[in-house]
């Protein structure tokens, strides 16, 4: 299936299943908000658990806070987000689309990327075994043509964004012939930045009303609650604060479904180490976050770390996690170095002291800071992109959420074959059981078949079926979302069974 077509059909299907709502639907909707169902929010909140628990419990040294959305304008001074959290945007004139200038240069650059992997590929199968990718890449002609292409435009587009170069960057998009993919033309405005964050006002009276910012990002709110956690917690360096919350961008280009919104949730640990040490703790982040997202099993090949073309005004190292997406490999989470760019200007800004008291050293300094952020969001889209699947079965066909057992919604589903013969009270009963470990769903309506099929669609990795046999033995089948094969259990067996595959502990030992 073409990968646009997948895309189309995991969107049609969050809304169906109860996964993902267009905000405000019944009035036309509101551009990049989305709601989260039933089901959505429980994936949701497994995602957050996974991420939380993998920070706060197996890290004694990370602990996490609840910081406020609204917080006192002069911290977006200091953080420079008022000044310079700007994107550049540029408007097609025939169709009046909006673009981001560096994502069509980005964009462009993935086009020629294509273009040597699918050389690549091409030789892949024309060789067979004897292939040498290395090689290849090294001496085939159009390989070097298209690499030197890229290389030339990676530089020019990296160049531009360092020297915050707008008409360069026009320049790039004319040079390039990059045309809207709307009105096919060429017809470009000049390059203008424009400010994403949101503003309001706090206060009653028109006068009096303070303007105050809902944050673009969480970890302000961790920057200015250092000093509290360090000296409560009494938190030696190295330490880490983590945190889950919303965030809001007035994001230019609102597409991709939930990829890009406008109210988003963050999942962000700031790791404050000792000045000079701050690489070697980018690197250990870098390893225990690729190895967190790769513990869910959906193929190693599909992530990547993308190192970025402009390091932001704080930052001496940043790497993107990304994976690959129906529409190509994308950010999930970003790591970053930010140095001590965040608590100095706090120092500055705020006339309070916001050091660390080293008591190796005997002496005081600003600690420097490795972050980790990654967007609920857009990893719950990751989760769904990789678990989608349409299976041609022998007679029939059927779509499967093939999420980790661990992230599923619902963790089972106990279903009476007939609505008779006490078979549904034994089902109840069983929920009533298992319902204080597992979310279970009860089914009685349609057949057998129609019922495991709207399972499948929410990813639901078991089916419990309550038949006459459990009348005579106490027995059920059990029947597993992806094989599809079902086995014969005791009724006392099932909490140990789906326990065992639903259990974080067995996530957490791969990372
Ligand atoms: P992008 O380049 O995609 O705009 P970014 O580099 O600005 O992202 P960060 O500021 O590093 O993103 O934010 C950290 C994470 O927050 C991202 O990796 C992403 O998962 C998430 N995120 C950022 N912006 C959005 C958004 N508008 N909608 C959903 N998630 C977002």
């Amino acid at each position: 299936m073409a990968q646009e077509d997948l895309f189309k059909k995991l969107v049609a299907h969050c809304k169906e299943y109860g996964y993902v709502f267009q905000s405000s639907e019944i009035y036309d909707g509101l551009g990049a908000v989305y709601d989260y169902g039933q089901n959505g929010v429980e994936l949701k909140n497994n995602i957050k658990k996974y991420w939380w628990d993998s920070m706060v419990l197996l890290h004694e040294n990370v602990v996490g806070i609840d910081s406020a959305i609204f917080m006192h304008p002069t911290i977006w001074k200091a953080s420079g987000h008022v000044d310079a959290f700007n994107d550049p945007l540029i408007d097609n004139k025939d169709s009046k689309k909006r673009y981001r200038a560096d994502v069509l240069i980005e964009e462009q650059l993935a086009k020629i990327e294509d273009k040597i992997n699918k050389e690549v590929e091409k030789a892949a199968k024309r060789f067979g075994d004897a292939f040498d990718e290395k090689q290849f890449r090294e001496t085939n002609a159009r390989v070097l043509e298209n690499q030197q292409k890229w290389d030339a435009l990676h530089n020019r587009f990296a160049k531009a964004l360092n020297d915050g170069n707008l008409d360069e960057l026009r320049q790039i998009i004319v040079d390039e012939e990059i045309v809207c993919p709307i009105s096919g033309t060429r017809n470009w405005t000049e390059v203008r930045q424009f400010n994403l964050m949101f503003s309001t006002e706090m206060g009653s009276t028109a006068d009096g009303a303070l303007k105050v910012y809902l944050r673009p990002e969480t970890a302000q709110g961790i920057f200015v609650n250092y000093l509290n956690v360090q000296k409560t917690g009494r938190m030696k360096l190295p330490f880490g604060i983590a945190q889950i919350g919303k965030a809001f961008r007035n994001e230019i280009v609102a597409r991709q479904f939930i990829f890009r919104m406008r109210e988003f949730e963050q999942m962000e640990m700031q790791f404050f180490v000792k000045p000079g040490t701050e690489l070697d703790w980018f690197e250990k982040w870098k390893t225990t976050r690729m190895n967190w997202h790769k513990a869910l099993g959906f193929g190693d090949e599909n992530y990547r770390f993308h190192v970025h073309e402009k390091l932001a005004h704080y930052a001496n190292a940043a790497v993107d996690v990304e994976y690959k997406f129906p529409f190509g490999f994308k950010e999930v989470e970003g790591i970053h170095s930010r140095t001590d760019f965040d608590l100095s200007q706090h120092e500055k800004y705020s006339g309070k002291k916001i050091r660390y008291f080293d008591p190796e050293l005997n002496e005081s300094y600003v600690p420097f800071v490795v972050e980790t952020s990654i967007g609920v969001d857009r990893m719950f889209l990751q989760v769904l992109s990789a678990a989608y699947c349409e299976e041609q079965l022998e007679n029939d066909t059927r779509v499967v959420l093939k999420i980790p057992p661990v992230l599923a919604p619902v963790k089972l589903a106990v279903l009476p074959l007939v609505k008779k013969d006490g078979l549904p009270e034994i089902a109840r009963r069983i929920i009533d059981d298992l319902k204080f470990e597992f979310n279970c769903q009860y089914d009685e309506k349609d057949s057998i078949g129609k019922r495991y099929r709207r399972q499948d669609a929410i990813g639901t990795p078991f089916c419990v079926t309550v038949d006459n046999q459990t009348l005579e033995d106490n027995s059920v089948t059990i029947r597993y979302r992806d094989s599809m094969e079902q086995e014969r259990v005791a009724i006392s067996q099932l909490s140990s069974i789906i326990g065992q595959q639903v259990s974080y502990k067995n996530l957490f030992a791969k990372i």
